[in-house]
């Protein structure tokens, strides 16, 4: 049964929304140089639309709170998002354009991005009470960094408020306020993003349990009880303080599939985990169904279009 279906909590995501302004080409350009691209796709993108498309394709009940501008992008992200039913009642358009993402990518598949925020730098604290109706109904409130720290701050606290659980995915990489640090149950980052939020590099893949025991604990001196740290085709691992002894270390084996394209991995892991979160599953089985998710994400092309749904996970499962 999907989570839909089985009365599963609401998903409220608070963030961006871009258009992803692709163009494919043979090598980067330098700087001061013009290359020849070979061809170009605009995209429905931006991290937190791709988490709520995520999440909605896999059943959950999901909400998106955001700004798009009175441009036929925003009309194009808007359509993208209400069309896998997430409910758009707070995304407002803005006077300034919607954000956009110029991504450059070669033929090795390496890539260049610049994101002008636009329309998501307008979300505010005031957005955040705005969308009081659905966050205080809310089981999870799913965060990421593309918005203005004071927005995040305002979400997360408000989530807390409502006794949902805060998913933070700490990506672009921001130092946060120990406040924020504070208030996410569940913090979710890469290895690259771990390693910076602690200031040191963490274990590789194969490292032993009692190595990454320790990452644990460091995180804890932070105020942060749980950790989902994703490692890309190595899986990820599950750091819970809140676990009992001997089970607070979890390594989600990687799902193998023939990857084509990785972009929006990390989204569709986050839109998966808040989904398995909000029907009440623990942190380290919401992993293993998230991993799944996010390997068949990587085995079709595009972000959004390429989100599995829970059916497609569940036969993998078996
Ligand atoms: P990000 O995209 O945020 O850098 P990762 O690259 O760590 O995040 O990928 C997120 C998750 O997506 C991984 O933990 C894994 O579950 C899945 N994933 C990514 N790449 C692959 C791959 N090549 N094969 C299988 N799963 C993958």
């Amino acid at each position: 049964m999907s989570a839909a279906a089985s009365g599963a909590g609401r998903i409220v995501v608070v963030g961006s929304l871009n258009a992803d302004l692709t163009i494919y080409c043979d090598r980067l350009p330098q700087p001061g140089e013009t290359v020849q691209g070979n061809g170009f796709a605009v995209n429905p993108g931006g991290k937190s639309a791709n988490q709520a498309v995520a999440a909605a394709r896999l059943g959950g009940h999901v909400s998106l709170v955001g700004a798009v501008g009175e441009d036929p992008n925003g009309a194009m992200l808007e359509a993208s998002v209400a069309g896998v039913g997430v409910d758009v009642g707070h995304v407002r358009t803005s006077a300034e354009p919607t954000g956009v993402a110029v991504i450059a990518v070669d033929a090795r598949g390496e890539n260049n991005i610049i994101i002008s925020a636009g329309a998501n730098g307008t979300l505010s604290p005031k957005d955040v009470a705005d969308a009081a109706d659905v966050l205080e109904g809310a089981a999870v409130v799913s965060l990421c960094l593309e918005v203005s720290m004071d927005t995040v701050l305002a979400a997360a606290q408000a989530g807390h408020d409502a006794g949902a659980q805060v998913l933070l995915n700490l990506s672009p990489y921001a130092e946060i306020p120990s406040a924020l640090a504070g208030l996410a149950d569940i913090l979710l980052v890469n290895s690259h993003e771990a390693a910076l939020f602690l200031g040191s590099s963490v274990p590789g893949a194969g490292a032993a349990a009692s190595e990454w025991d320790a990452v644990r604990s460091r995180f804890g001196g932070h105020g942060v009880q749980q950790v989902l740290v994703t490692l890309g085709a190595n899986g990820s691992v599950v750091l819970d303080s809140l676990a009992p002894a001997g089970s607070r270390v979890a390594f989600v084996q990687p799902t193998q599939v023939h990857a084509v394209d990785t972009t929006g991995a990390g989204d569709a892991f986050t839109g998966a985990v808040a989904v398995r979160l909000a029907a009440g599953d623990g942190l380290a089985d919401a992993a293993a169904f998230a991993s799944v998710a996010a390997a068949l994400a990587t085995t079709r092309k595009g972000t959004q279009a390429a989100y599995p749904e829970a059916a497609d996970v569940e036969r993998r499962l078996r």
